[in-house]
């Protein structure tokens, strides 16, 4: 017979909707005590909400701050999950287009983990959780500024497993590809219809289908698992 899973203090950031709601919806169901983050923090049915600009360390520390009030102590498990994406081809993008996607996704990350992990080190035991995606190791045309920033993703959840493996703590990336969210729903028909063409499974992915894998890596079972990158892209990164 499995184990009772352990119930977790979850921060979610960007948790109100997309792929982070989802991800919020199944740590709940899984048991979990989850609070998510938006930059209102307006009202999500049915879960806790924080407001929080990742682009600001303040904002990032009093998110963190009321959410601990709400779960009843330090978070256990982050799910750096906001992002953004602001396209141009090479030859175009402002350092202004670069150094926003870049501080959103990346160091907005990083501002989340460096409060995070106090508490985890604390508490000797943390899971983090950095949401990536597939264009981070494959590139992708008209996403430098993303691609560069999802790509740093994996250099960081492996300095932290490095650091801090031995207090208990893994860090580790998941991947997704094509997702159906208000993200991808920007993309002209024609353009999706390109992109599902060179996907092996066809199709994009549903948001819960990133959730199974966040969940299983902030599940009992994924304790020995730290440093990886868990794709879910049906196929599109494969090899890398
Ligand atoms: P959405 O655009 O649906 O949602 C983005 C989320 O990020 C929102 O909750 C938004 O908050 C939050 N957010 C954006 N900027 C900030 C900021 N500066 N500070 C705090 N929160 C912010 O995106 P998805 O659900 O599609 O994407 C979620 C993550 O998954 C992103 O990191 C994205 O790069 C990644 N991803 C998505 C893929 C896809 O195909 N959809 C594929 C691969 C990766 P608010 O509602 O307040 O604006």
């Amino acid at each position: 017979m499995a184990a009772t899973p352990t119930p977790r203090r979850v921060l979610v950031t960007g948790g109100n909707r997309g792929i982070g709601r989802a991800v919020a919806d199944r740590l709940v169901a899984d048991g979990h005590r989850v609070v998510v983050t938006s930059r209102s923090g307006d009202a999500v049915d049915g879960l806790d909400v924080v407001a929080c600009e990742v682009g600001d360390s303040s904002s990032v520390d009093a998110a963190f701050t009321a959410a601990e009030e709400i779960l009843g102590g330090s978070v256990e498990v982050l799910v750096a999950n906001a992002g953004i994406t602001n396209d141009t081809l090479l030859m175009r993008m402002t350092e202004d287009d670069f150094s926003r996607v870049v501080d959103t996704n990346l160091t907005g990350a990083f501002r989340c983990v460096r409060r995070a992990t106090t508490g985890m080190v604390k508490g000797r035991f943390g899971r983090v959780v950095l949401v990536s995606s597939v264009v981070g190791l494959y590139g992708s045309p008209g996403q430098v500024n993303y691609a560069a920033s999802k790509a740093g993703l994996v250099g960081m959840a492996r300095s932290i497993t490095r650091e801090l493996g031995a207090r208990g703590i893994t860090a580790n990336v998941v991947a997704p590809g094509f997702v159906e969210t208000d993200m991808t729903a920007e993309l002209a028909e024609k353009t999706q219809a390109e992109y599902k063409a060179a996907i092996p499974a066809r199709r994009f992915a549903q948001p819960g289908e990133v959730a199974g894998a966040v969940s299983f890596l902030a599940s009992d079972d994924a304790g020995y698992i730290s440093g990886a990158v868990i794709p879910v892209d049906g196929g599109l990164g494969m090899g890398h």
